[in-house]
Protein backbone atom coordinates (compact mmCIF):
# COMPACT_ATOMS: atom_id res chain seq x y z
CA UNK A 1 0.00 0.00 0.00
CA UNK A 2 0.99 3.35 -1.18
CA UNK A 3 2.30 5.50 2.39
CA UNK A 4 0.05 8.69 2.75
CA UNK A 5 1.66 12.33 2.93
CA UNK A 6 1.14 11.56 6.79
CA UNK A 7 2.79 8.48 6.72
CA UNK A 8 6.08 9.69 5.68
CA UNK A 9 6.20 12.50 7.84
CA UNK A 10 6.07 10.50 11.15
CA UNK A 11 9.29 9.37 9.46
CA UNK A 12 10.77 12.47 8.55
CA UNK A 13 12.99 14.28 11.48
CA UNK A 14 10.35 17.08 11.93
CA UNK A 15 12.62 19.99 12.52
CA UNK A 16 11.49 22.03 9.71
CA UNK A 17 15.14 23.21 8.63
CA UNK A 18 14.27 23.73 4.62
CA UNK A 19 17.48 22.14 3.69
CA UNK A 20 15.40 20.26 1.35
CA UNK A 21 13.48 23.46 -0.17
CA UNK A 22 10.64 23.13 1.43
CA UNK A 23 8.99 25.30 4.18
CA UNK A 24 8.37 22.50 6.54
CA UNK A 25 8.76 18.78 7.03
CA UNK A 26 4.91 17.86 6.36
CA UNK A 27 5.22 20.04 3.31
CA UNK A 28 8.17 17.90 1.87
CA UNK A 29 6.18 14.36 3.02
CA UNK A 30 3.36 15.84 0.96
CA UNK A 31 5.54 16.33 -2.00
CA UNK A 32 7.15 12.64 -1.64
CA UNK A 33 3.76 11.18 -1.46
CA UNK A 34 2.87 12.64 -4.53
CA UNK A 35 6.48 11.05 -6.04
CA UNK A 36 7.32 15.21 -6.68
CA UNK A 37 10.50 14.68 -4.24
CA UNK A 38 13.43 12.72 -3.86
CA UNK A 39 14.08 11.10 -0.16
CA UNK A 40 17.52 12.25 -0.95
CA UNK A 41 17.13 16.04 -0.88
CA UNK A 42 16.78 15.83 2.79
CA UNK A 43 19.93 15.14 4.46
CA UNK A 44 18.59 14.66 7.87
CA UNK A 45 16.71 11.22 7.18
CA UNK A 46 17.54 8.20 9.44
CA UNK A 47 18.68 4.72 8.33
CA UNK A 48 15.99 3.12 9.93
CA UNK A 49 13.49 5.89 8.28
CA UNK A 50 15.07 5.41 5.39
CA UNK A 51 14.69 1.90 4.77
CA UNK A 52 11.34 1.84 6.06
CA UNK A 53 10.17 4.18 3.51
CA UNK A 54 12.38 2.76 0.79
CA UNK A 55 10.51 -0.72 1.96
CA UNK A 56 7.00 0.83 1.46
CA UNK A 57 7.97 2.60 -1.59
CA UNK A 58 8.06 -0.76 -3.27
CA UNK A 59 4.98 -1.37 -5.98
CA UNK A 60 3.57 -3.84 -4.77
CA UNK A 61 3.72 -5.86 -7.71
CA UNK A 62 6.51 -5.68 -9.74
CA UNK A 63 6.64 -4.80 -13.28
CA UNK A 64 8.47 -7.33 -15.08
CA UNK A 65 9.67 -7.04 -18.70
CA UNK A 66 10.40 -9.85 -21.68
CA UNK A 67 11.98 -8.54 -24.48
CA UNK A 68 12.33 -10.02 -27.96
CA UNK A 69 14.92 -9.19 -30.86
CA UNK A 70 11.82 -6.28 -31.96
CA UNK A 71 9.44 -6.24 -29.57
CA UNK A 72 9.11 -5.92 -26.06
CA UNK A 73 6.07 -6.33 -23.22
CA UNK A 74 5.31 -5.78 -19.98
CA UNK A 75 3.21 -7.50 -17.70
CA UNK A 76 2.43 -6.89 -13.81
CA UNK A 77 3.04 -3.12 -12.30
CA UNK A 78 -0.70 -3.28 -11.19
CA UNK A 79 -1.75 -0.76 -8.20
CA UNK A 80 -5.69 -1.97 -8.03
CA UNK A 81 -7.73 -4.50 -7.43
CA UNK A 82 -10.45 -3.58 -9.64
CA UNK A 83 -10.55 -1.13 -12.58
CA UNK A 84 -12.72 1.04 -11.63
CA UNK A 85 -10.24 1.90 -8.81
CA UNK A 86 -7.64 3.94 -10.74
CA UNK A 87 -6.52 1.86 -14.19
CA UNK A 88 -4.54 -1.43 -14.81
CA UNK A 89 -1.60 -0.47 -16.25
CA UNK A 90 -0.26 -3.41 -18.38
CA UNK A 91 -2.98 -5.76 -20.20
CA UNK A 92 -2.81 -9.34 -19.97
CA UNK A 93 0.28 -10.61 -22.53
CA UNK A 94 -0.73 -13.36 -25.20
CA UNK A 95 1.94 -16.11 -25.79
CA UNK A 96 1.04 -18.93 -28.23
CA UNK A 97 3.41 -22.16 -27.91
CA UNK A 98 5.45 -23.84 -30.27
CA UNK A 99 6.52 -27.15 -29.26
CA UNK A 100 10.27 -28.48 -30.05
CA UNK A 101 8.36 -31.76 -31.25
CA UNK A 102 7.52 -30.02 -34.34
CA UNK A 103 9.45 -30.90 -37.43
CA UNK A 104 11.53 -27.98 -39.25
CA UNK A 105 8.30 -27.35 -41.60
CA UNK A 106 5.67 -27.56 -39.20
CA UNK A 107 7.46 -25.48 -37.20
CA UNK A 108 7.92 -23.19 -39.27
CA UNK A 109 4.84 -22.29 -40.80
CA UNK A 110 3.57 -22.78 -36.87
CA UNK A 111 5.35 -19.16 -36.34
CA UNK A 112 4.59 -17.45 -39.84
CA UNK A 113 0.91 -18.12 -38.44
CA UNK A 114 1.74 -16.76 -35.41
CA UNK A 115 3.53 -13.86 -36.55
CA UNK A 116 0.49 -12.92 -38.88
CA UNK A 117 -2.55 -13.40 -36.69
CA UNK A 118 -3.65 -9.86 -36.37
CA UNK A 119 -6.94 -7.97 -35.96
CA UNK A 120 -7.69 -4.32 -35.99
CA UNK A 121 -10.54 -3.36 -32.85
CA UNK A 122 -11.16 0.43 -32.69
CA UNK A 123 -8.47 1.70 -34.70
CA UNK A 124 -6.61 -0.69 -32.76
CA UNK A 125 -4.00 -2.94 -34.70
CA UNK A 126 -3.48 -6.31 -32.34
CA UNK A 127 -1.22 -9.25 -32.75
CA UNK A 128 0.32 -11.88 -30.43
CA UNK A 129 2.58 -11.15 -28.09
CA UNK A 130 5.04 -13.32 -27.25
CA UNK A 131 6.13 -17.39 -27.94
CA UNK A 132 6.36 -19.79 -25.95
CA UNK A 133 9.03 -22.57 -26.98
CA UNK A 134 8.12 -25.94 -25.15
CA UNK A 135 10.36 -28.70 -24.38
CA UNK A 136 8.26 -31.47 -24.66
CA UNK A 137 10.84 -33.46 -26.35
CA UNK A 138 13.05 -33.47 -23.67
CA UNK A 139 16.59 -32.31 -26.29
CA UNK A 140 18.28 -30.11 -25.81
CA UNK A 141 19.39 -29.91 -29.69
CA UNK A 142 15.75 -30.24 -30.27
CA UNK A 143 15.39 -27.39 -28.63
CA UNK A 144 17.64 -25.38 -29.78
CA UNK A 145 17.29 -25.79 -33.84
CA UNK A 146 13.44 -24.76 -32.65
CA UNK A 147 14.89 -21.94 -30.99
CA UNK A 148 16.42 -20.72 -34.28
CA UNK A 149 13.46 -21.45 -36.14
CA UNK A 150 11.86 -19.02 -33.80
CA UNK A 151 14.69 -16.40 -34.04
CA UNK A 152 14.99 -16.67 -37.69
CA UNK A 153 11.05 -15.58 -38.25
CA UNK A 154 10.13 -13.68 -35.04
CA UNK A 155 11.33 -10.59 -32.89
CA UNK A 156 8.59 -11.11 -29.87
CA UNK A 157 9.85 -11.64 -26.67
CA UNK A 158 10.27 -15.65 -25.79
CA UNK A 159 9.26 -17.76 -22.94
CA UNK A 160 11.51 -21.08 -22.68
CA UNK A 161 9.75 -24.04 -20.98
CA UNK A 162 12.31 -26.63 -20.13
CA UNK A 163 12.81 -28.51 -16.38
CA UNK A 164 16.32 -29.14 -17.97
CA UNK A 165 18.51 -25.78 -16.70
CA UNK A 166 21.65 -27.23 -19.42
CA UNK A 167 18.73 -26.85 -21.89
CA UNK A 168 17.71 -22.75 -20.71
CA UNK A 169 21.48 -21.99 -19.98
CA UNK A 170 22.25 -22.89 -23.79
CA UNK A 171 19.12 -21.17 -25.19
CA UNK A 172 20.25 -18.17 -23.30
CA UNK A 173 23.77 -17.90 -24.34
CA UNK A 174 22.24 -18.16 -28.05
CA UNK A 175 19.95 -15.52 -27.93
CA UNK A 176 21.50 -13.33 -25.80
CA UNK A 177 24.67 -11.51 -26.56
CA UNK A 178 24.17 -8.34 -25.50
CA UNK A 179 21.61 -7.41 -28.13
CA UNK A 180 19.10 -6.64 -25.01
CA UNK A 181 16.89 -9.92 -25.25
CA UNK A 182 15.07 -11.04 -22.33
CA UNK A 183 13.02 -13.93 -22.19
CA UNK A 184 11.22 -15.54 -19.50
CA UNK A 185 12.53 -19.08 -18.76
CA UNK A 186 9.66 -21.36 -17.15
CA UNK A 187 10.67 -24.66 -15.11
CA UNK A 188 7.92 -27.21 -14.33
CA UNK A 189 8.72 -27.83 -11.02
CA UNK A 190 10.71 -27.16 -8.03
CA UNK A 191 13.09 -30.17 -8.33
CA UNK A 192 15.50 -27.72 -10.17
CA UNK A 193 14.87 -24.29 -8.10
CA UNK A 194 18.57 -23.58 -7.09
CA UNK A 195 20.26 -24.24 -10.94
CA UNK A 196 17.22 -21.90 -12.26
CA UNK A 197 17.76 -19.07 -9.21
CA UNK A 198 21.48 -19.14 -10.51
CA UNK A 199 21.15 -18.87 -14.38
CA UNK A 200 18.31 -16.23 -13.97
CA UNK A 201 20.79 -14.39 -11.96
CA UNK A 202 23.44 -14.70 -13.99
CA UNK A 203 21.84 -13.87 -17.27
CA UNK A 204 19.38 -11.32 -15.71
CA UNK A 205 16.65 -12.95 -16.98
CA UNK A 206 12.92 -13.51 -15.17
CA UNK A 207 12.07 -16.73 -13.74
CA UNK A 208 8.50 -18.53 -13.21
CA UNK A 209 8.06 -20.32 -10.47
CA UNK A 210 5.20 -23.12 -10.85
CA UNK A 211 4.07 -25.34 -7.53
CA UNK A 212 0.82 -27.46 -7.13
CA UNK A 213 -0.89 -25.08 -4.29
CA UNK A 214 -0.20 -21.57 -2.72
CA UNK A 215 1.71 -22.95 0.17
CA UNK A 216 4.18 -24.60 -2.08
CA UNK A 217 4.29 -21.43 -4.35
CA UNK A 218 4.90 -19.00 -1.39
CA UNK A 219 7.48 -21.07 -0.14
CA UNK A 220 9.39 -21.16 -3.54
CA UNK A 221 9.07 -17.30 -4.04
CA UNK A 222 11.01 -16.94 -0.34
CA UNK A 223 13.16 -19.48 -1.87
CA UNK A 224 13.46 -17.54 -4.87
CA UNK A 225 13.79 -14.30 -3.37
CA UNK A 226 16.80 -15.32 -0.93
CA UNK A 227 18.70 -16.25 -3.74
CA UNK A 228 18.94 -12.91 -4.50
CA UNK A 229 15.84 -13.31 -7.76
CA UNK A 230 14.53 -10.18 -8.10
CA UNK A 231 12.65 -11.12 -11.30
CA UNK A 232 9.69 -13.39 -10.87
CA UNK A 233 6.74 -14.43 -12.55
CA UNK A 234 3.96 -16.43 -10.24
CA UNK A 235 2.39 -19.95 -11.65
CA UNK A 236 0.16 -21.89 -9.49
CA UNK A 237 -0.74 -24.90 -11.33
CA UNK A 238 -4.36 -25.01 -10.14
CA UNK A 239 -6.45 -28.14 -10.66
CA UNK A 240 -10.01 -26.68 -11.54
CA UNK A 241 -11.57 -23.41 -12.77
CA UNK A 242 -12.65 -22.87 -9.31
CA UNK A 243 -9.38 -23.15 -8.20
CA UNK A 244 -7.58 -21.33 -10.72
CA UNK A 245 -9.64 -18.28 -9.72
CA UNK A 246 -9.36 -18.79 -6.09
CA UNK A 247 -5.57 -18.82 -6.39
CA UNK A 248 -5.36 -15.55 -8.67
CA UNK A 249 -7.54 -13.53 -6.21
CA UNK A 250 -5.46 -14.90 -3.24
CA UNK A 251 -2.57 -13.82 -4.63
CA UNK A 252 -3.26 -10.50 -6.16
CA UNK A 253 -5.32 -9.70 -2.76
CA UNK A 254 -2.22 -10.65 -0.58
CA UNK A 255 0.09 -8.26 -2.63
CA UNK A 256 -2.50 -5.18 -3.08
CA UNK A 257 -4.00 -5.32 0.49
CA UNK A 258 -1.22 -6.77 2.32
CA UNK A 259 1.70 -6.34 0.55
CA UNK A 260 3.23 -9.18 0.70
CA UNK A 261 6.15 -9.42 -1.12
CA UNK A 262 6.39 -13.11 -1.77
CA UNK A 263 3.23 -12.82 -4.02
CA UNK A 264 4.09 -9.24 -5.32
CA UNK A 265 4.80 -10.50 -8.48
CA UNK A 266 2.57 -11.09 -12.24
CA UNK A 267 0.81 -14.45 -12.83
CA UNK A 268 1.27 -16.72 -15.72
CA UNK A 269 -1.48 -18.94 -16.75
CA UNK A 270 -0.50 -22.08 -18.88
CA UNK A 271 -4.01 -23.55 -20.69
CA UNK A 272 -4.05 -25.96 -22.69
CA UNK A 273 -8.04 -27.18 -22.82
CA UNK A 274 -8.94 -28.83 -26.58
CA UNK A 275 -12.60 -28.12 -25.80
CA UNK A 276 -12.35 -24.33 -27.50
CA UNK A 277 -15.50 -23.18 -26.04
CA UNK A 278 -14.15 -24.09 -22.53
CA UNK A 279 -10.71 -22.68 -23.45
CA UNK A 280 -12.21 -19.35 -24.13
CA UNK A 281 -13.87 -19.75 -20.57
CA UNK A 282 -10.76 -20.11 -19.24
CA UNK A 283 -9.10 -17.35 -20.64
CA UNK A 284 -11.51 -15.15 -20.13
CA UNK A 285 -11.65 -15.74 -16.59
CA UNK A 286 -7.60 -15.83 -16.07
CA UNK A 287 -8.06 -12.39 -18.18
CA UNK A 288 -10.46 -10.72 -15.83
CA UNK A 289 -8.54 -12.22 -12.75
CA UNK A 290 -6.01 -11.81 -12.29
CA UNK A 291 -3.40 -13.26 -15.01
CA UNK A 292 -0.91 -11.12 -16.47
CA UNK A 293 0.74 -13.47 -19.08
CA UNK A 294 -1.21 -16.19 -20.77
CA UNK A 295 0.52 -19.12 -22.66
CA UNK A 296 -2.20 -20.94 -24.94
CA UNK A 297 -1.14 -23.87 -27.55
CA UNK A 298 -4.57 -22.57 -30.20
CA UNK A 299 -3.93 -20.62 -32.99
CA UNK A 300 -7.82 -20.32 -33.53
CA UNK A 301 -8.47 -17.18 -34.24
CA UNK A 302 -12.39 -17.78 -32.73
CA UNK A 303 -10.20 -18.35 -29.45
CA UNK A 304 -8.26 -15.48 -30.09
CA UNK A 305 -11.04 -12.63 -30.88
CA UNK A 306 -12.78 -12.81 -27.76
CA UNK A 307 -9.90 -13.10 -25.56
CA UNK A 308 -8.49 -9.74 -27.20
CA UNK A 309 -12.08 -8.10 -27.28
CA UNK A 310 -12.00 -9.08 -23.46
CA UNK A 311 -8.60 -8.14 -22.34
CA UNK A 312 -9.06 -4.46 -24.83
CA UNK A 313 -12.18 -4.17 -22.83
CA UNK A 314 -10.75 -4.42 -19.37
CA UNK A 315 -7.24 -2.92 -20.07
CA UNK A 316 -8.61 -0.05 -21.72
CA UNK A 317 -8.68 3.07 -19.09
CA UNK A 318 -11.47 4.11 -17.77
CA UNK A 319 -10.27 7.90 -17.37
CA UNK A 320 -9.35 7.84 -20.93
CA UNK A 321 -11.40 6.96 -23.70
CA UNK A 322 -10.22 5.42 -27.01
CA UNK A 323 -10.11 8.15 -29.63
CA UNK A 324 -9.33 8.57 -33.32
CA UNK A 325 -7.61 11.59 -34.47
CA UNK A 326 -10.02 14.62 -35.21
CA UNK A 327 -9.67 15.73 -38.96
CA UNK A 328 -11.29 15.30 -42.43
CA UNK A 329 -12.15 11.68 -43.75
CA UNK A 330 -12.65 10.31 -46.69
CA UNK A 331 -14.65 7.25 -47.86
CA UNK A 332 -14.38 6.41 -51.08
CA UNK A 333 -13.91 8.59 -54.73
CA UNK A 334 -15.06 11.91 -52.90
CA UNK A 335 -15.62 15.09 -55.82
CA UNK A 336 -16.78 18.19 -54.91
CA UNK A 337 -20.67 16.89 -54.73
CA UNK A 338 -19.91 14.55 -51.89
CA UNK A 339 -21.88 15.24 -48.65
CA UNK A 340 -20.22 16.19 -45.77
CA UNK A 341 -21.09 14.37 -42.03
CA UNK A 342 -19.85 15.07 -38.74
CA UNK A 343 -19.27 13.18 -35.80
CA UNK A 344 -17.34 13.25 -32.72
CA UNK A 345 -13.84 11.51 -31.74
CA UNK A 346 -14.88 8.80 -29.63
CA UNK A 347 -13.34 5.90 -31.04
CA UNK A 348 -16.39 3.84 -30.92
CA UNK A 349 -18.85 6.53 -32.41
CA UNK A 350 -16.13 6.70 -35.52
CA UNK A 351 -16.38 3.02 -35.82
CA UNK A 352 -19.76 2.57 -35.72
CA UNK A 353 -20.57 5.55 -38.03
CA UNK A 354 -17.68 4.76 -40.68
CA UNK A 355 -18.99 1.42 -41.77
CA UNK A 356 -22.53 2.96 -42.17
CA UNK A 357 -21.05 5.15 -44.91
CA UNK A 358 -18.86 2.88 -46.73
CA UNK A 359 -22.59 1.07 -46.91
CA UNK A 360 -24.04 3.51 -48.50
CA UNK A 361 -21.18 3.07 -51.37
CA UNK A 362 -21.73 7.35 -51.57
CA UNK A 363 -18.10 8.49 -51.59
CA UNK A 364 -18.56 11.12 -48.48
CA UNK A 365 -16.65 12.90 -45.83
CA UNK A 366 -16.34 12.52 -42.49
CA UNK A 367 -15.48 15.60 -40.79
CA UNK A 368 -14.61 14.46 -36.82
CA UNK A 369 -14.03 16.99 -34.01
CA UNK A 370 -12.53 16.77 -30.90
CA UNK A 371 -14.67 15.80 -27.92
CA UNK A 372 -11.97 14.44 -25.72
CA UNK A 373 -13.16 11.02 -26.60
CA UNK A 374 -16.97 11.42 -25.69
CA UNK A 375 -20.09 10.00 -28.03
CA UNK A 376 -22.27 12.19 -29.35
CA UNK A 377 -24.71 13.04 -26.73
CA UNK A 378 -22.22 12.75 -24.05
CA UNK A 379 -19.81 15.56 -25.69
CA UNK A 380 -23.49 17.58 -26.28
CA UNK A 381 -23.84 17.16 -22.71
CA UNK A 382 -20.43 18.11 -21.70
CA UNK A 383 -20.67 20.93 -24.22
CA UNK A 384 -17.52 19.41 -26.27
CA UNK A 385 -19.83 19.37 -29.13
CA UNK A 386 -21.30 22.57 -29.89
CA UNK A 387 -22.34 24.92 -32.82
CA UNK A 388 -19.42 26.64 -32.45
CA UNK A 389 -15.99 23.28 -32.19
CA UNK A 390 -18.01 22.02 -35.40
CA UNK A 391 -17.81 25.24 -36.84
CA UNK A 392 -14.29 25.80 -36.17
CA UNK A 393 -13.43 21.92 -36.82
CA UNK A 394 -15.12 23.13 -40.73
CA UNK A 395 -12.81 25.58 -41.06
CA UNK A 396 -9.42 23.62 -39.05
CA UNK A 397 -9.81 21.03 -42.30
CA UNK A 398 -10.89 23.07 -45.13
CA UNK A 399 -14.38 21.94 -45.45
CA UNK A 400 -15.09 24.73 -47.70
CA UNK A 401 -12.60 24.23 -50.38
CA UNK A 402 -13.18 20.65 -50.15
CA UNK A 403 -16.77 20.54 -51.63
CA UNK A 404 -19.18 22.91 -53.71
CA UNK A 405 -21.78 22.89 -51.57
CA UNK A 406 -22.33 24.36 -48.52
CA UNK A 407 -24.43 21.28 -46.80
CA UNK A 408 -23.29 19.60 -43.58
CA UNK A 409 -25.08 16.61 -42.03
CA UNK A 410 -25.02 15.97 -38.64
CA UNK A 411 -25.91 13.68 -36.20
CA UNK A 412 -30.15 13.28 -35.38
CA UNK A 413 -29.44 12.99 -31.78
CA UNK A 414 -27.84 16.87 -31.77
CA UNK A 415 -30.56 18.27 -34.21
CA UNK A 416 -31.14 21.01 -31.45
CA UNK A 417 -27.63 22.70 -32.91
CA UNK A 418 -28.60 22.85 -36.06
CA UNK A 419 -30.18 26.59 -35.88
CA UNK A 420 -27.31 27.61 -34.13
CA UNK A 421 -24.66 26.34 -36.47
CA UNK A 422 -26.03 27.66 -39.48
CA UNK A 423 -25.84 31.25 -38.11
CA UNK A 424 -22.32 30.85 -37.46
CA UNK A 425 -21.04 28.64 -40.22
CA UNK A 426 -23.58 30.01 -43.12
CA UNK A 427 -24.42 26.36 -43.99
CA UNK A 428 -27.58 24.91 -44.21
CA UNK A 429 -27.88 22.05 -41.66
CA UNK A 430 -29.19 18.97 -42.48
CA UNK A 431 -30.37 16.28 -39.39
CA UNK A 432 -29.04 13.00 -40.22
CA UNK A 433 -30.29 9.81 -38.57
CA UNK A 434 -30.48 9.15 -34.90
CA UNK A 435 -28.84 5.82 -35.68
CA UNK A 436 -25.84 4.84 -37.77
CA UNK A 437 -27.69 2.42 -39.29
CA UNK A 438 -29.95 4.24 -41.24
CA UNK A 439 -26.89 6.59 -42.53
CA UNK A 440 -27.45 4.57 -45.75
CA UNK A 441 -30.41 4.80 -46.22
CA UNK A 442 -30.68 8.80 -45.30
CA UNK A 443 -27.40 9.15 -48.10
CA UNK A 444 -29.10 7.27 -50.61
CA UNK A 445 -32.54 9.06 -50.17
CA UNK A 446 -31.01 13.22 -49.81
CA UNK A 447 -27.87 12.76 -51.76
CA UNK A 448 -29.42 10.97 -55.16
FE1 LIG B 1 12.46 18.41 7.31
FE2 LIG B 1 14.51 17.14 6.18
FE3 LIG B 1 13.26 19.09 4.86
FE4 LIG B 1 14.76 19.67 7.00
S1 LIG B 1 15.48 18.83 5.07
S2 LIG B 1 12.72 20.46 6.50
S3 LIG B 1 14.40 17.88 8.25
S4 LIG B 1 12.38 17.17 5.50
Amino acid sequence: MALTGLDIYKLLPKTNCKKCGSPTCLAFAMKLAMKKASLDECPYVSKEARLALEQASRPPIATITLSGKKDKIEIGGETVLFRHEKTFYHQTAIAISVDDRLNKKEAESRIKVIEEISFERVGQHISIDAIALLNNSLSGEKFLETLEEILSVSGKPLVLVSNNPDTIESALKKILGGNGVSPLIYPLDASNIEDMCKIARAYNVPLALKAPDLDSLDRLSQRAIEYGVEKLVLSPSSKSLNEMLNDFTMIRRAALKKNYRPFGYPIVAVLTDSDRYRLVGEACIAIAKYASLIILDTLDKEVLLPLITLRQNIYTDPQRPVTVEPRLYKFGAVDKNSPVLVTTNFSLTYFTVAPEIEASKIPSYLLVTDSEGMSVLTAWAAEKFTAEIISDTMKRFNVEEMVSHKNIIIPGYVAILSGKLEDISGWKVLVGPKEATGIPKYLKEIWR
